[in-house]
C-alpha cells in the first residue's frame, strides 16, 4: 500500500490570497501628541478626547473618530510619577539649597499640595498623549482598514 503524496504548485506565491494595499492617510506623530496633550481628539484637533477627568470618549464628538481602541492602562500615572517626581524633587533641592534656614513646616505645606496639584494637572495630559500617541502609531483597533474611504478631517 502506497502513501497518498500531497502535490504542491512549484510557485508556492501562488497559493498566497491577493493582497489588497490601500494607501493611508499620515498620522504624524508630534501633532498627535500635541493635540493629545490637551485632551483634544489627535485625528480633528477640534472634538474633546475625555467626557469626565480621565473618561474617554467612544468617538470623537466632532468628528466621530473611534477612541475606544485605546488601551492607556498603567501607563499615564507611571508617566505622571516620574514627570511629577522630577520636578517636585529638583524643586525642593533648589529652594532647600537657595533658603536652607527655611522652617520644616513650610516645606510640609507646600511640597505635598504641589504634589497632589502637579500630578492631578498632568495625568489627563499624559493620558490624552498616550491615546494620540496610540492612534498616530495605529496601535490596537486604532488601524481602521476603510479610512481610505472617509474624508480627512482637520
Ligand atoms: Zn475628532
Amino acid at each position: 500500500m502506497e502513501a497518498a503524496q500531497a502535490s504542491y504548485p512549484e510557485d508556492q506565491s501562488a497559493l498566497e490570497p491577493d493582497t489588497l494595499y490601500v494607501e493611508r492617510p499620515v498620522r504624524p506623530v508630534g501633532q498627535a501628541l500635541w493635540r493629545g496633550l490637551r485632551g483634544h481628539c489627535p485625528a480633528c484637533d477640534k472634538g474633546k478626547i475625555f467626557y469626565r477627568y480621565l473618561k474617554v470618549n467612544d468617538t470623537c464628538p466632532t468628528c466621530g473618530e473611534e477612541l475606544f481602541h485605546q488601551r492607556a492602562d498603567d501607563a499615564p500615572p507611571y508617566m505622571t510619577i516620574f514627570v511629577v517626581g522630577h520636578i517636585i524633587g529638583a524643586a525642593m533641592l533648589a529652594v532647600e539649597g537657595k533658603w536652607p534656614e527655611l522652617p520644616i513646616w513650610i516645606h510640609i505645606a507646600i511640597w505635598p499640595a504641589l504634589t497632589i496639584v502637579l500630578s492631578l494637572t498632568i495625568l489627563p495630559m499624559m493620558k490624552g498623549a498616550l491615546i494620540a500617541y496610540q492612534w498616530a502609531l495605529r496601535m490596537h483597533g486604532f488601524d481602521d482598514p476603510m479610512e481610505a474611504d472617509k474624508p480627512v478631517a482637520g
